[in-house]
């Protein structure tokens, strides 16, 4: 299908990294959305992996998994949780895939003998993947974030692609460029050098930005902004400011407030439709800005020095505190710092308790020994995928009484291999998508805490994981108090787990906080949080009498 009738804009940064193009990026086509435009968001990440499924965590923050099973870079959630629209394979593309995809044509004979350079079959390649998600019909407006900063040499090729779409008569396309303005203490005074070169580097690559977005810790005059689009060969009113917000739900009024949007529509020749439609934005701002109380949940993970490997996982839990008027307070705690000496200590104080996802042996006995204490405290419990996996571990080990419980992952040949591999990934070694990914069925059972959230039967839900509950021993976990609330309906497997006697302790193996939005946080979250809520209240009537 012609794409000719989508518009594209792309988003490249200067000067820094770390500027916030996936935040700004998601807030312009918040706004787009909210005026009527249908919007979609990508992402090309500059790096050799072909996806960041092999990536640790602390190189690039955590790994966000789309409904077809793409695991992608963590923008991507950024996108999903302010368009509120799901994203896809096609949403994310780095240097690996496309390589890839060029040097597997070539081995096919595809090129006829031709050298394969970068340009133009780099550069067609990046192309065609900017135009896949127009082509799809589905779309006015596709914004193409490029990860990375302007004058990197890995980014060369994608630049270059940007020059060539900008010359294609077909394509009607605008960059939106964003850099920082440093403010000099010393001197008083707002730097804009750092900017100009930046645009300067564009401009050689053949670019020019139509739009600047300045980051900036301090107001930026007028006659700051007019010397900058002087400078720069840019419209006044297309130099944006961009200061630090209270929370990255506000960057969407502040970009408003710059008419950012409308500066794009009319840059793209596009009607204004309609002034954008944020109420519902605004209340859940406001919500947020003014709760009623403040809860304290811990998080167990083992990458707790690096916040961006737990961020949707995170930001489910704003949202759901949103929703219960509530400001959550997130205390991460590295598993391995956690024992049966210190946990009470570890622990004190927490309304609710979160153990993590994760991969690996690093933390787990730790991670263990946080649902000991929350299950024999009756604190409120969250477990995600490999945090579920250790709530069915503690449970065997001091429940069931089987010392011997483990995950195969662990340990191999553990005498209760109460989490075990999935017989058809034994043979796979390679390690790229090995593993369940992606949105599966899961069927619940009534009168049960999951059932009371989603309010319906049949859900799907993302995964991510290798590993599975072990249903040998089901019928022994459920007459000693753990329930298998949800099941898999094709495959038997187990996705839900909860304890009966205890206030709200769940498992799943399945990742919820990747589907939890800004105007529609996901139901566990919110029924976790309403249990903590809840048990907190109990508590301060205890206390009170
Ligand atoms: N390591 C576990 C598995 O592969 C859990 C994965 C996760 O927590 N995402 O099954």
């Amino acid at each position: 299908m012609a794409d000719s009738k989508t518009k594209y804009i792309f988003v490249t940064g200067g000067v820094t990294s770390s500027l916030g193009k996936g935040i700004i990026s998601a807030s312009l086509a918040k706004l787009l959305q909210a005026r009527g435009y249908s919007v979609t968001i990508q992402k090309l990440d500059p790096y050799i992996n072909v996806d960041p499924g092999t990536l640790n965590p602390y190189e690039h923050g955590e790994c966000y998994v789309t409904e077809d099973g793409a695991e992608t870079d963590l923008d991507l959630g950024h996108y999903e949780r302010y368009l509120d629209t799901k994203t896809s394979q096609a949403n994310n593309v780095t240097t690996g895939r496309i390589y890839q995809h060029v040097i597997n044509k070539e081995r096919e004979g595809a090129y006829l003998g031709k050298t394969v350079q970068v340009i133009p079959h780099i550069t067609d390649e990046i192309k065609r993947r900017v135009r896949l998600l127009g082509r799809t019909g589905k779309y006015d407006i596709v914004i193409t974030e490029i990860g990375g900063t302007v004058g990197d040499i890995e980014s060369l090729p994608y630049i270059e692609a940007v020059r060539q779409l900008k010359w294609d008569p077909e394509i009607d396309c605008i960059v939106i460029h964003l850099t920082l303005v440093p403010f000099l203490s010393t001197s008083g005074e707002l730097k804009t050098k750092p900017t100009q070169h930046s645009v300067k580097m564009l401009q050689e690559s053949g670019v020019q930005a139509d739009v600047l977005v300045l980051r900036t810790e301090q107001p930026i005059p007028a006659d700051v902004r007019k010397k900058v689009a002087l400078f720069c060969n840019i419209s006044e009113e297309a130099v944006i400011e961009s200061a630090n917000a209270e929370t990255i739900y506000e960057v969407p009024i502040l970009m408003q407030h710059e008419e950012l949007d409308q500066v794009v529509l009319n840059k793209l020749n596009l009607p204004s439709k309609q002034e954008p439609d944020i109420e519902e934005w605004k209340a859940f701002l406001d919500r947020l800005k003014n709760p009623k109380r403040e809860v304290r949940i811990g998080l167990i993970g083992k990458y707790i020095e690096l916040k961006d490997s737990y961020i949707s996982i995170h930001e489910a839990l704003i949202h759901a505190g949103a929703k219960n008027d509530s400001a959550v307070e997130v205390e991460w705690i590295h598993s391995e710092q956690i024992n049966a000496d210190n946990v009470a200590e570890r622990m004190a104080g927490l309304d609710g308790v979160l153990v993590a996802p994760g991969f690996g042996e690093r933390g787990i006995e730790g991670k263990i020994t946080a649902v000991e204490y929350a299950r024999t405290n009756k604190i409120p419990f969250l477990g995600i995928c490999l945090g579920m996996q250790c709530a069915v571990i503690e449970f065997a080990r001091n429940v069931l009484g089987k010392k011997g419980a483990h995950t195969t992952e662990i340990k191999e040949h553990a005498e209760d291999p109460v989490i075990f591999l999935m017989e058809e990934q034994k043979a796979i070694t390679n390690m790229g998508g090995t593993m369940r990914l992606g949105a599966y069925e899961c069927k619940i059972k009534d009168d049960s805490i999951a059932r009371n959230a989603y309010g319906k039967e049949l859900i799907t839900e993302r995964h991510r994981h290798r590993f599975e509950f072990n249903n040998k021993y089901l019928e022994e976990y459920e007459a000693n108090g753990m329930r298998a609330t949800g099941i898999n309906p094709e495959g038997g497997m187990v996705e839900i787990v909860e304890i009966e006697d205890h206030p709200w302790f769940v498992g799943v193996q399945f990742h919820p906080e990747y589907s939890s939005t800004v105007l529609n946080p996901h139901p566990l979250f919110v029924e976790f949080i309403a249990a903590v809520v809840k048990e907190n209240q109990k508590e301060a009537v205890v206390k009170e009498s």
